[in-house]
């Protein structure tokens, strides 16, 4: 039984759960594929009312179902309940868009008289989300608003981790009086992940997580002819110009790096500095990540939370090793963090040369990689030095010449004196490495239509 419940700051294990049957995969599905048939055909006013009935549950069930993301992945009980809030605006999105977004598009064609062109968008059908444990919530709004908005159904297969908040979400909807087999959480195993990629009545696959998994399910999705969706790992640069405001910018680099653990795509996980004003920045951002507590993340006064399972701490220490190992610097910083729970120590790795293999990682976790540029073109370079492509910031005291530099730093998402930021209204998506296709906003809502053509001669 993979799917279960550990609790990463006391470590116990509080629920299992067994995988699914071959039968309840099957049953899955068609119910999928039957809700299909009638969820397309409703009004899409009457579609996105219900929508509306989702976020009204978040809401109203915050406090409480927020509870499950700290016992279940680690994460600040205040960010949580962050999490949940964000979760409802991206329906709300929805609800307050969707109809406009969706309205038929008049081409504009060589010849009016030869007649006009419209195109519609239609749903395709059922979809699978796979997603990661890291924002549980935030991870099947982003996928499920828009495609309920569509008018395409969804089975998820959430991490094995997070097992309890998975199903806490399918209630939610329920209750919010969605009709059944709109949202279905299977605990499947990964061949019954593949069994449903390949099943006719299954039109797409949107997977949000590393990029070995991203590397199987596009594989799997490609030799089924499916259009698949992949939101994989990051490396953000957070760009520190000369003229960059210390204070505030140190305070945003600490919490860039540090928020949700530092186990966020677009954590500010690359610091590139220039060269005028490195050392009091390193000084600076050191006294800020020294000031973070690690502690329960249940309690207000904690900032630093534990990592999702012990195993993920142990990967990210085991990965700060391997970068000293080549050539490295490592500097813990801060009290020494707790021996109960899945906590890693603070470090800043400096010196981590182009020939380290570090130089190109991803560390999921409080581990902040600072390089020192020469000036602004330098800066530029070391940003777009690396197989990823998610999101990036650059800080300035000129936020019009930030743009400039922003437009030169090839990622999906670029941020102006902001680490890169997640909202309701903004899209989201990377490019190379960091994966394909948009979510969030009118791209997300198209990802998986069927842009029809009706030309009427
Ligand atoms: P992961 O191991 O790839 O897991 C993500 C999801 O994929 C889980 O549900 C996992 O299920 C499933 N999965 C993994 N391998 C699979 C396979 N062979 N067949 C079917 N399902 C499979 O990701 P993670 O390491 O936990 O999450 C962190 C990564 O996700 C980081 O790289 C992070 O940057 C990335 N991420 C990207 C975004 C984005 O929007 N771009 C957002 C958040 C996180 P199990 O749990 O059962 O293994």
């Amino acid at each position: 039984m993979s799917y279960k419940t550990v609790n990463p700051y006391t470590g116990e294990t509080l629920k299992t759960f067994p995988d699914a049957t071959d039968a309840e995969v099957a049953g899955a599905i068609d119910k999928a594929h039957n809700a299909f048939l009638s969820w397309k055909e409703k009004p899409i006013a009457e579609r996105l009312a219900l929508l509306q009935r989702v976020a009204d549950g978040l809401r109203k069930e915050k406090k409480e179902i927020a509870k499950l993301l700290t016992i279940e992945m680690g994460k600040l009980y205040s960010e949580a309940q962050g999490e949940v809030e964000l979760s409802a605006q991206i329906f709300e999105y929805y609800v307050k868009n969707a109809e406009e977004l969706l309205k038929p598009e008049k081409l504009p064609v060589a010849d009016p008289a030869e007649g006009q062109a419209i195109l519609v968008c239609d749903p395709l059908g059922v979809l699978l989300a796979i997603e990661p444990w890291n924002f549980p919530y935030y991870q099947i709004a982003r996928i499920l608003a828009p495609q309920l908005a569509v008018g395409n159904t969804l089975l998820l297969k959430h991490a094995s981790n997070v097992p309890q908040s998975a199903a806490a979400f399918e209630r939610v909807v329920l209750e919010a009086g969605l009709p059944e087999g709109l949202l279905q959480n299977l605990y499947a195993t990964r061949t019954q992940v593949e069994t449903i990629i390949n099943d006719p009545r299954v039109h797409g696959v949107a997977l949000t997580g590393s990029e070995g998994a991203g590397s199987v399910i596009a594989s799997q999705a490609g030799k089924a002819l499916k259009k698949c969706t992949m939101e994989l790992g990051g490396a953000d640069a957070f760009v520190v110009l000369a003229d960059a405001p210390l204070k505030e910018t140190v305070r945003w680099a600490v919490f860039g790096r540090h928020w949700n653990g530092g186990q966020v795509c677009v954590s500010s996980k690359r610091m590139i500095i220039d060269a005028k004003i490195y050392d009091d920045f390193l000084s600076q951002y050191q006294e800020g990540v020294a000031a973070l507590k690690a502690g329960d993340p249940f309690d207000e006064t904690t900032t630093l939370a534990p990592l999702s399972s012990q195993q993920a701490a142990d990967e990210v220490k085991d990965k700060v090793r391997q970068a000293v190992a080549h050539g490295a610097t490592a500097i813990e910083v801060g009290p020494k963090v707790p021996s109960q729970g899945a906590f890693v120590q603070p470090t800043i790795l400096t010196n981590v040369t182009p020939d380290n293999p570090a130089y190109y990682w991803e560390f999921f976790g409080p581990v902040s990689m600072l390089f020192k540029a020469k000036d602004e073109d330098d800066a530029v370079r070391i940003a777009n030095d690396t197989p990823f492509g998610l999101g990036g910031s650059v800080f300035t005291a000129r936020p019009e010449h930030g743009a400039e530099v922003a437009k030169r730093i090839s990622t999906g998402m670029i941020f102006v004196n902001h680490p890169t930021m997640v909202k309701a209204d903004l899209p989201f998506g990377g490019v190379r490495r960091s994966g394909f296709g948009r979510e969030l906003i009118d791209l997300g809502l198209k990802e998986f239509a069927n842009h029809k053509l009706i030309d009427i001669v």
